[in-house]
């Protein structure tokens, strides 16, 4: 239904007749040292990974995801996530068995239309590494305002308690998201979890701002 009315272009670039361009897809690679720690003005107390700055081809693919419902880019999205998560057990920085906590987002109109991109993203990034398994563990409570235009500090106001448990989650835990802004969302993630009893390895996300 969507690929009827959508215009055929590129997520990352708009230019016509493909989906995701050559171009595009070179942006969004994994290099070899990727993900790089990176330090949000809130520190979750665990090591946050980003595969890269949110700009660009990264930024356009990440809204088209989220906003307006392009859910063919989830695919080179959880490609990209895969290969990080990839190097991170490759590197050691978490072990099997590992369970994937997809953070929480709020309802937007391309989670009602095809469910959570993040989760689904995480779901793609899991498979083919065996011991590794995704849990959709947290949610965001209703009331949490869009963060665009909010202080760190409000941000953070905005999301303190307002991440709910709604599944047990034991063990080594990676959380991953898409964007990683202030920290606040994987900050109170990594909290929720902890208190929960999981031991939160880091957090991996495929955007930094
Ligand atoms: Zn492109």
């Amino acid at each position: 239904m969507l690929d009827l009315v959508l215009p055929l272009e590129c997520g990352g670039c708009g230019a016509p007749s493909t989906r995701w361009c050559p171009a595009c897809a070179d942006e969004l690679q994994v290099k070899c040292d990727e993900p790089h720690i990176v330090a949000p003005r809130l520190d979750p107390g665990a090591p946050v990974l980003s595969l890269g700055r949110y700009a660009g081809a990264r930024r356009q693919a990440i809204v088209a995801m989220k906003e307006h419902g392009r859910a063919d880019l989830i695919d080179p999205l959880a490609a990209a996530l895969q290969h990080g998560l990839h190097h991170l057990l490759e590197w050691g920085v978490v072990g099997t068995p590992l369970t994937v906590v997809p953070a929480p987002t709020r309802r937007t109109a391309a989670r009602r239309r095809g469910g959570d991109p993040v989760t689904r993203m995480a779901v793609k990034a899991a498979a083919g590494h065996p011991g590794v398994t995704v849990r959709n563990a947290l949610r965001m409570r209703a009331w949490v305002r869009d963060s665009v235009g909010l202080s760190s500090t409000d941000r953070q106001r905005n999301v303190a308690g307002r991440v709910k448990l709604c599944t047990p989650v034991t063990g080594t835990v990676l959380v991953v998201d898409d964007i990683v802004t202030t920290g606040a969302t994987a900050a109170e993630s990594v909290r929720i979890l902890r208190s929960a009893g999981a031991q939160v390895a880091g957090v991996l996300a495929l955007a930094h701002a």
